[in-house]
């Protein structure tokens, strides 16, 4: 009987300590998984935030790639509009011109420009319903990515009409302008540029203030490092009118391609050929013929009417193609190049021609003989606006109702459909015009 209890004592102590190892083993069991799943929660939750760090910073990222893309895409092409720059310096150069140096106000990249092109400003001057806008070449290097330079002289009144007023745009810069001020400004623009892809030899021929364009393309032939060879002739009446005399003596002092002929008309006492100058005289044809090897070169003009007629006609005779030359007008005085004369057939087509003033309440029979749509405007009495009078600043653009035009060359602005720069085109059929 004792030894039944005993087995049985035994027995049922055997299974409680059986018992009690899986409870043990379960618990065991229960805690790993516990653990294992605590483990695998902090390992997703973990891999989750770093996916979304991962996230965030490809968003970051991204973001940063777009905003670089969109600065070198302004970079390349400029702006839309209007955008302000802020005048940094001032400086006279000689009697009655201004160098002008310009950051954008709202600190961001410069667009790269080609050397020759211009700035166009819209300028709020006192008194005035409209801006006035006027265009201005850059005349340092593209490769300056600090800031852009202009270089403006006061326009005085004709000398035969000395009662005139002096230029509006340009006295407003030279009086008015000063440093810290803020410009509406248009991005750079023009046709009238150096390719600086090519490696051709190119004559340079600047006169008074039409030097602008061109020392920005001897400057970008500097900054660049290239060996492109270059005649820079410049004509002004004496040192009083040398604009950016240091510059340029820098320019062919530093650079053996940079070939620098400054011609002095009326020389002063005080200014030493040899030093100052190295001809007396206008920079004409037969200056080029002295110093030139040859033709054979590219040509880039830029001066008063009567300097670049003289320039481009005796090219022509000295055989230059006409592909090889270049020029830029600054306004009506020098924009009178050979245009295109009509054909007797033309004349007679252009005969019959109404343009139709709507506003005005005028229709005239076109006049072969007239230049273009703003002078045949004016010479009604029609008034349209005007600026650079070269298909530049868009001033006088006018909606035109019905009809077409032809253009006498390509605008730098391309007129919005369904208008017209008057003072670079003419009727193609009977017109009707919105002024
Ligand atoms: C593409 C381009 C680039 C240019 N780059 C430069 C540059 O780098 N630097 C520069 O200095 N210029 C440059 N110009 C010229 C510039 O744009 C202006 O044409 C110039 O400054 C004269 O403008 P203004 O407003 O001062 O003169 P406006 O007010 O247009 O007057 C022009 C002339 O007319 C006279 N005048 C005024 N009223 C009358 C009247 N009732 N009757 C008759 N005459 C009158 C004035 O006395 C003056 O002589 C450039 C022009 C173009 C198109």
């Amino acid at each position: 009987m004792n030894a039944t209890i005993i087995d049985s004592l035994r027995d049922s102590s055997a299974g409680s300590l059986s018992l009690v190892g899986g409870i043990a083993l379960l618990a065991g069991l229960f805690t790993w998984l516990i653990l294992e799943i605590f483990r695998t929660l902090l390992r997703t939750f973990s891999e989750h935030r770093q996916q979304g760090l991962a996230h965030e910073k490809l968003r970051a990222q991204l973001a940063e790639t777009k905003l670089r893309c969109r600065e070198a895409e302004h970079a390349q092409t400029g702006w839309n509009g209007i955008r302000k720059f802020a005048v940094v310096k001032k400086v006279m150069e000689c009697d009655d011109v201004n160098a002008f140096y310009l950051k954008p106000h709202d600190g961001r990249p410069l667009p790269q420009f080609k050397p020759g092109q211009y700035l166009t400003f819209q300028l709020d001057l006192p008194g005035r319903d409209k801006p006035l806008i006027r265009c201005y070449s850059l005349s340092d290097s593209p490769h300056q990515k600090e800031y852009y330079r202009v270089t403006i002289k006061k326009e005085k009144a004709p000398s035969d009409k000395p009662e005139m007023p002096p230029g509006a745009g340009s006295s407003y810069f030279t009086d008015v302008v000063k440093e810290g001020d803020i410009l509406n400004v248009k991005a750079p623009t023009g046709h009238f540029f150096l390719d600086m892809a090519k490696t051709n030899p190119i004559v340079l021929l600047a006169g008074g203030v039409g030097i602008t364009p061109m020392l920005s393309m001897a400057n970008a032939i500097a900054a660049s490092g290239s060996k492109r060879e270059a005649y820079f002739f410049f004509g002004v009446r004496n040192r009083s009118e040398h604009i950016h005399k240091a510059e340029l003596e820098k320019l062919a002092a530093e650079n053996d391609n940079i070939h620098l002929h400054i011609a002095y008309s009326k020389p002063s006492e005080q200014d030493v050929k040899g030093k100052d100058f190295q001809h007396e005289g206008r920079v004409g044809i037969e200056l080029l013929k002295e110093i030139l090897p040859s033709n054979n070169f590219e040509y880039y003009l830029c001066g008063s009417g009567a300097f670049m007629k003289s320039l481009t006609d005796g090219l022509e005779v000295w055989g230059v193609p006409d592909k090889d030359v270049h020029f830029e007008a600054f306004g009506p005085a020098t924009v009178k190049k050979k245009t295109v004369a009509p054909s007797p057939s033309e004349t007679v087509h252009l005969a019959k021609i109404n343009v139709t003033f709507a506003r005005s309440n005028k229709t005239v029979h076109w006049e072969p003989a007239t230049e273009n749509l703003l002078e045949f405007a004016q010479a009604q009495g029609v008034k349209i606006d005007s600026g650079c009078c070269a298909g530049s600043c868009g001033s006088c653009v006018v909606a035109i109702k019905s009809g077409e035009v032809n253009y006498l060359k390509k605008p730098d602005t391309t007129p919005d459909a369904g208008t017209c720069l008057t003072c670079v085109c003419r009727p193609k059929s009977d017109l009707v015009l919105d002024a």
